[in-house]
């Protein structure tokens, strides 16, 4: 199922498609911080948000 990772600032997707990469490796492609709001993504789960996608 595919997957998104969502940051909790912007509603930005840092992540979208149906490979399973954990928020952590996605996080650090981003060098842990939010390319549109700038905000610092932790690994914690309440920086991001990872949703199955719905189609
Ligand atoms: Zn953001």
């Amino acid at each position: 199922m595919p997957q998104r990772v969502i940051c909790q600032g912007c509603s930005y997707v840092l992540y979208e498609g149906t490979e399973f990469n954990s928020p952590g490796e996605i996080i650090q492609q981003y060098n842990c911080t939010c390319p549109k709001c700038g905000k610092r993504l932790s690994f914690l789960p309440l920086d991001i948000e990872v949703k199955p996608v719905n189609k």
